[in-house]
């Protein structure tokens, strides 16, 4: 325990934040929205509080030929930027993101390394096929995001590693999510549902569907987006796609909603976002 005596520093580059992060009980600080809170309610114990917030190298969003490339301390807020089609569930995600004063301050990183089972950033990045470009001193890997989460607030990503920046693929298509909350705003998912499709005269050509609030970690579902195939926005029979997303979610009972509930909530909303990914593939 550190007694509440902890070291704080503002590195002012990459180098000098992958210099800190090797001392012992090192933890990054990005928008502090959930830091804060987990520092307070004694969760995390850092020795050493690394202020990433100022490093230049981890902010914006770099579109490039094949992909976007979105930097870790890239704030919500500027996420609403990203114009494709393709990015819709993004879009939708880091838009229902607590109130706009959290969304100036939350980062993408921070949703990703938090790795909250119901973090509403980790769905859509996972229907849009993105990885994670993890750096320690001297060292750097990407890792597909699949991999990434292991356990409820849990990931691949070693103490002494940034996660530096995502990159998502530019896919063609559209894609949305959806969470299902008692509350409009300021409220955290009881589960929610990405879903990104292409399609051809209105008919899904392929599609990539994901789960939040309804496992251990977000997590995709293939057999229910082999189920969307085929499909079109009027068509009603959702079910096989509906079946295939209860047989992979395994929610718990809490104050957030029962197992019953959650399951419920889920096949609604993957036959409404469905519709909604559908819907904007045709530019509606
Ligand atoms: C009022 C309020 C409402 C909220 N509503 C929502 C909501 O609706 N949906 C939702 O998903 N979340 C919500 N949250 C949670 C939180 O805002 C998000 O998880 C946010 O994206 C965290 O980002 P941050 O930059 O604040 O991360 P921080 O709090 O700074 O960090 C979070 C964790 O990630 C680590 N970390 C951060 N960045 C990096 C990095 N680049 N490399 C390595 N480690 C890193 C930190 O060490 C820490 O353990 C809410 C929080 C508050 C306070």
């Amino acid at each position: 325990m550190t007694n509440g005596v902890f070291e704080y520093q503002r590195p002012a580059s990459l180098e000098e934040a992958l210099a800190a992060m090797q001392e012992q009980q090192a933890m990054a600080l990005a928008g502090g929205t959930d830091f804060v809170s987990m520092r307070n309610a004694g969760a995390i114990d850092p020795t050493v509080t690394v202020d990433i917030k100022g490093v230049a190298e981890l902010r914006g969003i770099n579109e490039r030929a094949e992909q976007t490339t979105i930097g870790a301390c890239t704030i919500m807020s500027e996420l609403a930027t990203l114009s494709r089609p393709a990015f819709g569930a993004l879009r939708d995600g880091a838009g229902v993101v607590g109130a706009v004063q959290t969304r100036y301050r939350a980062t993408l990183g921070g949703n990703v390394c938090r790795s909250s089972p119901a973090g509403d950033t980790l769905a859509p990045l996972l229907v849009l096929n993105s990885g994670a470009t993890l750096e320690a001193m001297g060292a750097k890997r990407q890792v597909p995001l699949p991999e990434f989460f292991t356990g409820p607030g849990l990931s691949a990503r070693r103490p002494d590693e940034l996660l530096t920046s995502l990159s998502l693929p530019h896919l063609e298509g559209a894609s949305a999510y959806q969470r299902h909350t008692y509350r409009a705003w300021m409220d955290l998912a009881v589960v929610g549902v990405a879903v990104w499709v292409r399609t051809e005269g209105g008919r899904c050509l392929a599609a990539s569907v994901a789960i939040c609030g309804a496992a251990p970690t977000p997590r995709l579902v293939p057999e229910a987006a082999d189920a969307l195939v085929g499909l079109s926005v009027e068509d009603e029979r959702f079910d096989e796609a509906q079946a295939a997303v209860l047989r992979a979610a395994d929610p718990i009972d809490d104050v957030r909603g029962s197992r019953a509930h959650r399951l419920d909530a889920l096949s609604v909303l993957v036959k409404r976002v469905a519709q909604t990914a559908f819907s904007r593939a045709q530019g509606r």
